[in-house]
């Protein structure tokens, strides 16, 4: 059974990780996935592997921090695709700082790409997604959980997300559209591996942020974002879901 056979989902962040693992998954399943990233060429490569694989997808570059860029995008996903039934954020950058040393240039960076990039994206897709009744998966993070040690202006970002998804939650799910988070910790990507840490960090703390197992790939992530965005998610609206195999914080 293919749950997602004739329903468009547009995923950010596509062109790695979490976001091109959620675009592999969903187009198994039978979407339709617009992907979009920063880098052409790393969208590209998404929309080959799922072609590859007997699926449909399409590729756009895209900076969503960008608000002009964000509305030309989602446009374009309706005017080739000609709706939206799912949108993931996967988006996002981190990078760590001691807390008295954070720039504040890269504390506004950060916030514009994972926060009002994520607001941008579905400010955009909300009408659409309200004429489909479809549903949002943000990437929040377990940083808005829990204390992420020189992670400051990246758990702000995450902790505002999830805010403002139960917001979406509440605001538009009489309406029938669901909007929910996931929370990875410890997934291999290129953004979890060999992160440069400041100066005088004691890297050995992160182990409270660590999986008991160790780290896992993107596809975990990928398999909650598809039953969040599948009808097996009816039910779930404004949560945030762990991935994250358990850590002691
Ligand atoms: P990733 O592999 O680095 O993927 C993130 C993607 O977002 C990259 O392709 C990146 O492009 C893209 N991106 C960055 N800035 C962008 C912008 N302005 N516009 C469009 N795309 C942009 O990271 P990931 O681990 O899959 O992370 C996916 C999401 O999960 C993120 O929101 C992250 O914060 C969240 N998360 C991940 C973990 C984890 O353990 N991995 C834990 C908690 C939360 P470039 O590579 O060109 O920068």
């Amino acid at each position: 059974m293919k749950r997602f056979e004739g329903k468009v989902a547009l995923i950010t962040g596509a062109g790695s990780g979490i976001g091109r693992a959620a675009a592999l998954r969903l187009a198994s399943e039978g979407a339709r996935v617009f992907c979009v990233d920063l880098s052409a060429p790393d969208v590209e490569e998404t929309k080959a592997q799922i072609e590859a694989a007997g699926g449909r997808a399409e590729a756009h570059a895209c900076d969503v921090s960008d608000e002009a860029a964000v509305r030309a995008c989602v446009q374009a996903c309706v005017d080739v695709c000609g709706r939206i039934d799912h949108l993931s954020n996967m988006a996002g950058i981190l990078r760590f700082d001691h807390f008295h040393e954070i720039a504040l240039a890269d504390f506004r960076r950060i916030v514009e790409v994972n926060l009002y990039g994520t607001f941008l994206m579905c400010r955009e897709a909300i009408p659409h997604l309200l004429a489909t009744k479809g549903n949002i998966v943000n990437a929040a993070s377990t940083s808005a959980l829990a204390g992420l040690p020189w992670g400051g202006a990246y758990s702000a970002s995450k902790g505002a997300v999830l805010a403002m998804t139960r917001t979406l939650a509440v605001e538009y799910g009489r309406a029938g559209l669901r909007a929910n988070c996931v929370c990875p910790g410890d997934i291999a990507t290129p953004m979890s591996k060999a992160p440069r840490m400041p100066k005088g960090a004691d890297f050995s703390w992160m182990a409270r942020c660590s999986s008991l197992n160790g780290p896992m790939g993107p596809e975990v992530v990928a398999g909650v974002i598809a039953m969040l965005a599948s009808g097996d998610g009816a039910h779930i609206n404004g949560e945030d879901i762990r991935v994250d195999g358990a850590t002691l914080s």
